[in-house]
């Protein structure tokens, strides 16, 4: 039962606030769990505005599941904290919350799903959790009611259970209620204020508030409360079902939830009857034109046509779900974002404005953790561990097209139980930015994966093949495609299309003192010269990896990762000094970029332009403008795969003659299409580092392996110095290394475990098989509990990385596999 609203969490005969430093809106999981935070962190000048009731937009009909395993290590680490709060939570308030520790199954029906549990058995190791992986029979002597014929295998998660989320929610407000927070229902914030890009009140229905944050935690009306100030929150509503039988006699209370991704169900026992809840593919979005104003604990229409193909599969698990009646079909609305990742942070360009949403249907379990994470970001102005997977700023503003986020909702619900395949593609929304090349690409046989909607060649199928993927944990069908064109790189020469780099533009009469004090490395350079530097924040951490090239004397320009660009200008603007002459301008769409690498790539580039390519006139490092067939491109010695070549920036409207000419001219040189999974596979040899996976904000440069960029000496210092200063002198505890397995077969991907001499020393950051090396390569950090790292000490140990709960023998070293002295670039 849940619990009855208790007349002292609401507020709403006190007086309303005029003032606060902090306004939370929305009285959800998500809401009442930022507040609660906020004031254990000391912040008592808090409001919660809630425009109906506490819990009565989605929370209300949560169906209480709280897993702690997510498909990454930190959203696991996010999602593990649920438990302890909720125990907190009844020891403080008085309040229950219904938590029971009941553990949960996760079944396999499937060989690939096999594979995925027992990788997922190992992450949950690294994130401290307890799990039991077994067979199919010991899944049955836990769950008696289970057919067990199809199971392959199972992992139980004791630590996982249950809970009532309308009572913890009371159970927060009332904690944040203790800690000073007002918490005010009936209220609706009609309008938030900025000054000066920065938040300074809010309009409700019941007066204004000045505040200095506020935190928008609205649940699926939060793109559109968004919206009133051009926050871009991509997120769009969907039916959701569950359903509850009759009474099942003989049930045991006890029972742990069972998660059955191949059927699209979980089931758990809800006093006495069995609850059944989808992950369906084919979801149903809702309120595409906005949410309709009265809802209010809202159950949407029932729909047997659409669930029944499920709960047939789930009663061929779970026979016992066929032959009982049902006592409740629940559909309720919740909110689901473009890539089915949470929403977090401070929006990009509005000091002050912070956003709690998108919570794709476990935002009960994950509530308590993403609030905590959010209070701890508004308080110290800084994230509290690596969260980019889920930051507001991974985010471009088209994403919040209605019709995109409609295409793209049918897709992501059913993901959360899906197969998450390594290198699965979205179906849905696509092509929304191509390339000028696109058309030439598709001609080619290109398949394409998406990042940040940019539609990108992942690899080329040969002809009279279809350029589709056949995804398993294995080896892929582009596995042989994508090895070709590696080898054509390291041998010959290739082209890649990397038009979705950022491309960011700086520039001012202030612009080199406003960046130099931004980078790492020394931009006070020469025009001409690119620089490949990290920003950082005042703790040492990597903020953004980039390369500035300086253009002019008051020129240069960034080039970072498509999915990074909001990232990287937000960083930029902050660090700027309002009075510095500089500005800042997104320049991405301006310049195709095409990138022709590989030991060939002077002769060919030579055969095409009067421009003198050789190492002399033009060597690494340097950017020049360039003749090209009829055009003009710039060109920049530089490399990702680590070999002779060039990225060619041209103007858009030139794309597609630079490119027909360098094909053109190529032919007799061999020149191969090559795709991001090369790329892939190129880089790791080199052990490039990509920021996103192998370094974030938490991870110092020195840790990331990237001191050499450090100018320690320029004049004016950097942000960050301080702290890398310190750190120099005390040493490093943990590094970046690069990781080969001894064996051929087995192929890592990331969040593997990493063990030194039986011991737990880290985790693959990301992984991929190195065609030339002939091994699966990884990036990972590696923990030294006892002194300093050195590379004495990394070469002293014997590794192994634990793939799929098996382990592997691996070497393990701070130089490149592959090329280590850098001759091949500078050939
Ligand atoms: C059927 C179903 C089953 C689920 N089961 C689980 C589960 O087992 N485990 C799990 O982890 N998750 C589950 N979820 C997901 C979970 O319920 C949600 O992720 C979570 O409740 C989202 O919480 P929230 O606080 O973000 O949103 P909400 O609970 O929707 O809160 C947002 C609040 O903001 C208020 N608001 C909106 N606009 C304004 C405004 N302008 N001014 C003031 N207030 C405003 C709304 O009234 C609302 O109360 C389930 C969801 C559904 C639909």
């Amino acid at each position: 039962m849940q619990n009855v609203i208790p007349a002292d969490v609401t507020a709403a005969g006190a007086e309303f606030p005029t003032r606060a430093r902090v306004v939370v809106i929305g009285g959800g999981i998500v809401g009442t769990s930022v507040a609660f935070h906020l004031t254990e962190r000391g912040w008592n000048d808090v409001v919660l505005l809630e425009r109906r009731r506490l819990t009565s937009g989605t929370t209300w009909h949560a169906a209480g599941l709280v897993g702690q395993l997510r498909a990454t290590y930190n959203m696991s680490m996010l999602a593990k904290y649920a438990a302890e709060l909720f125990s907190d939570l009844e020891r403080r308030t008085g309040l229950g919350t219904g938590f029971r520790a009941n553990g949960s199954i996760l079944l396999a029906t499937t060989p690939g799903r096999w594979e995925e549990v027992k990788r997922n058995a190992s992450m949950a190791r690294l994130c401290g959790f307890d799990v039991e992986v077994m067979s199919a029979d010991r899944a049955g002597e836990m769950w008696p009611l289970l057919d067990t014929s199809e199971v392959i295998g199972a992992a139980y998660l004791p630590g996982d259970g249950t809970a009532n989320p309308t009572d913890v929610t009371q159970a927060l407000a009332k904690a944040a209620r203790m800690g000073g927070a007002g918490v005010f229902e009936h209220t609706k914030v009609t309008g938030i204020h900025e000054r000066d890009g920065r938040v300074s009140g809010v309009s409700t229905d019941r007066g204004d508030i000045a505040c200095e944050y506020v935190v928008n935690c609205t649940g699926m009306w939060a793109r559109e409360l968004g919206a009133g100030n051009d926050v871009v929150i991509p997120l769009h509503a969907a039916e959701h079902f569950y359903l509850v039988t009759e009474p099942v006699p003989g049930l045991d209370p006890d029972l742990p939830t069972l998660r059955c991704p191949d059927d699209t169900a979980y089931i758990r026992v809800d006093t006495g009857k069995l609850m059944v809840g989808f992950f369906e593919p084919g979801a149903k979005p809702w309120a595409t034109h906005g949410i309709p104003e009265d809802v209010e604990f809202l159950t949407l229409p029932e729909d047997w046509d659409h669930i029944t193909p499920f709960l047939e599969r789930a009663a061929r698990r779970v026979p016992i779900l066929g032959e009982v009646g049902y006592q409740l079909h629940f559909n309720g609305p919740e909110s689901f974002t473009p890539d089915d990742r949470y929403v977090l942070g401070e929006a990009p360009g509005h000091r002050g404005y912070f956003v709690a949403a998108g919570f794709n249907s476990v935002g009960f379990a994950g509530g308590g953790g993403a609030g905590r994470a959010v209070a701890d970001w508004l308080v110290d102005d800084r994230a509290p561990m690596d969260l980019w997977e889920v930051d507001i700023r991974r985010f471009m503003p088209f994403q919040r097209n209605r019709r995109y986020l409609y295409g793209r909702t049918t897709e992501t619900l059913g993901l959360l139980y899906d197969m998450h395949w390594p290198f699965r593609q979205y179906e849905t929304s696509r092509g929304v930015r191509r390339s000028p090349l696109h058309d030439r690409l598709v001609a080619r046989n290109a398949c394409f994966g998406e990042v940040g909607g940019w539609e990108r060649a992942n690899w080329y199928a040969p002809d009279g093949i279809e350029p589709r993927y056949a995804y398993s944990y294995g080896r892929q069908n582009w596995f042989p495609f994508s090895a070709e064109e590696h080898r054509a790189v390291r041998e010959g020469v290739a082209l890649f299309d990397q038009t979705s780099f950022g491309k960011i533009l700086v520039q001012g009469r202030d612009a080199e003192r406003a960046l130099d004090r931004i980078c790492t490395a020394d931009i006070a350079v020469a025009p001409g010269r690119i620089v490949y530097t990290q920003w950082l924040n005042d703790r040492g951490g990597v903020e953004a990896d980039v390369t500035v090239t300086r253009l002019a004397e008051d020129r240069y320009l960034v080039v970072t990762t498509g999915t990074q660009t909001v990232r990287d200008i937000d960083w930029l603007r902050r660090g700027i000094p309002r009075e510095a002459h500089v500005t800042v301008t997104d320049v991405t769409s301006g310049e195709a970029v095409i990138s022709i690498m590989g030991p060939r790539s002077r002769e060919l580039l030579a055969s095409m332009s009067d421009a003198d390519l050789s190492n002399d006139a033009f060597p690494f490092g340097a950017a020049r403008e360039v003749d090209l067939g009829l055009a003009y491109v710039r060109a920049a010695r530089t490399t990702y795969v680590g070999e002779l070549g060039w990225e060619l920036y041209v103007p858009t409207e030139f794309a597609t003659h630079v490119y027909d000419e360098i094909v053109a001219a190529g032919e007799a040189f061999g020149l191969r299409h090559a795709g991001y999974h090369a790329l892939g596979s190129l880089r790791m040899e080199k052990a490039y580092r990509h920021w996103g996976h192998d370094m974030s904000d938490e991870d110092t440069v020195l840790e990331v392996g990237l001191g050499f960029t450090v100018a320690w000496d320029k004049p004016g210092g950097f942000v960050g110095r301080e702290a890398l200063l310190r750190q120099r002198e005390a040493g490093i505890a943990r590094r970046l290394a690069a990781l080969t397995l001894a064996d051929p077969e087995p192929l890592m991907y990331h969040n593997e475990p990493i063990w030194r001499d039986g011991e737990l020393v880290g985790r693959i950051t990301s992984a991929m098989f190195g065609h030339t090396i002939g091994r699966s390569i990884g990036l990972g950090y590696v923990r030294r509990a006892d002194g300093p790292i050195t590379a004495d000490w990394l070469a002293a140990g014997a590794y192994e990385v634990e793939v799929a709960t098996e382990r592997f023998p691996a070497s393990a070293s701070f130089r490149a596999p592959y090329d280590p002295t850098n001759a091949r670039i500078r050939a």
